[in-house]
């Protein structure tokens, strides 16, 4: 459906403002992020962008063997559940998977996913899964092992500015000409902040999200009651830092976020400065926080791109290349970053 008809997101936000008055960024982003992911499969090379699994099954293998790795340092709980949040086409949890039975792990499978459109393609390749729409219904009997991939990144961002009168809250309005345009909020927004972080010059732009925050509080909690490990990988900075990372992705090409609401995907850097304390102070071990080159290389993906191109020798080209797209500093290698939490008592993660 194309963004301007009656019963376009950009028309229903139209709607919204005239009558409420502007709405937040978070809200304006969870939105089109819920139509744009419950109406499409927007991944590969045909689709709107392309993720690291996506790109090649060395990914989800090494993340199945950490994991297993670390379940059988572990000792070997049982049960044990396999928890994926957002996992698109669900070729992470497939090549994953495949990998721990070959480690001797077969672990329950539990996908966390809001897009109908996309549990349908999920089931294809993880048919043995069970669905939920967020991580309060996951099983609680069992060390969990998770894996997410790209997901924090889509969670709806708040977007604080220092105003003369103090920090606000950056909102959606809509202009003479019917565009979609930014403006401070009237409300005072400083209790938002912790207080070292109020002093700024005026103009500084911080961007925060709430829902990241607490899915990583909820991992953690759980990882401290009822044990396990968890990866989150996604690109991000893990330094605090300023300014607004928002971006639309439509068709491999950067796009106005503002321009078409629903249409493209709406991402913003992870801000795993923020997260990895906050792991800490919900009781879970923080293994470290790396650019997802080190760790691959760390984890053998460069043994693994030989063993896979002995099995097919025509495809060296292409498995070379996907190694250094998903390794290379100035490819994925060093933007993205892999975050290692796990529950007190569990061993250190390999490639920490
Ligand atoms: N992990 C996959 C897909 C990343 S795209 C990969 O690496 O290819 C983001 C994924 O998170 C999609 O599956 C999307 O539908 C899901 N998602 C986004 N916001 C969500 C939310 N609030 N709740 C549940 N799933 C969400």
């Amino acid at each position: 459906m194309s963004g301007s008809g009656e019963g376009s997101l950009s028309a229903s936000f139209r709607r919204l403002i005239a009558a409420t008055g502007p709405i937040s960024l978070a809200h304006y982003m969870a939105e089109a992020n819920a139509r744009y992911y419950g109406s499409r499969d927007p991944f590969g090379t045909a689709g709107d962008f392309i993720t690291a699994p996506e790109i090649s099954q060395m990914f989800g293998e090494l993340v199945g063997l950490w994991l297993a790795d670390m379940w059988h340092r572990a000792g070997q709980p049982q049960p044990v559940h396999y928890v994926e949040l957002g996992p698109g086409r669900g070729t992470l949890a497939r090549d994953a998977l495949r990998a721990m039975a070959r480690a001797g792990l077969t672990p329950q499978v539990h996908l966390v996913e809001g897009s109908a459109a996309l549990r349908e393609i999920q089931r294809q390749a993880v048919p043995q899964a069970q669905w939920h729409h967020d991580l309060s219904t996951l099983p609680t009997d069992g060390p969990i092992l998770l894996a997410a991939n790209e997901f924090l990144d889509a969670l709806p961002v708040r977007q604080l500015v220092k105003a003369p009168s103090g920090w606000r809250e950056r909102m959606v309005a809509v202009d003479e000409e019917g565009a979609f345009v930014c403006v401070a909020g009237s409300a005072q927004m400083d209790p938002a902040l912790p207080e070292d972080r109020r002093e700024a010059e005026e103009g500084t732009l911080i961007e925060t999200c709430p829902a990241a925050s607490a899915v990583v509080q909820e991992v953690a909690r759980r990882l401290a009651a009822q044990g396990g490990a968890a990866l989150f990988i996604d690109y991000g900075h893990a330094h605090f830092r300023t300014g607004s990372t928002l971006q639309a992705v439509r068709a491999h090409r950067k796009v106005d976020p503002f321009a078409d609401p629903g249409e493209a995907d709406l991402t913003a850097h992870v801000d795993f400065a923020t997260l990895a304390p906050l792991a800490q102070a919900h009781g879970a071990q923080w293994l470290g926080t790396t650019g997802q080159g080190p760790w691959l290389t760390a984890l053998g993906i460069e043994a693994r791109a030989a063993a896979l191109t002995r099995a097919a020798p025509h495809l060296a080209g292409e498995i070379e290349a996907a190694r250094h797209r998903l390794v290379a500093e100035e490819e994925m290698g060093d933007l993205f970053k892999v975050m290692g939490l796990a529950a007190q008592g569990w061993p250190q993660g390999a490639g920490f």
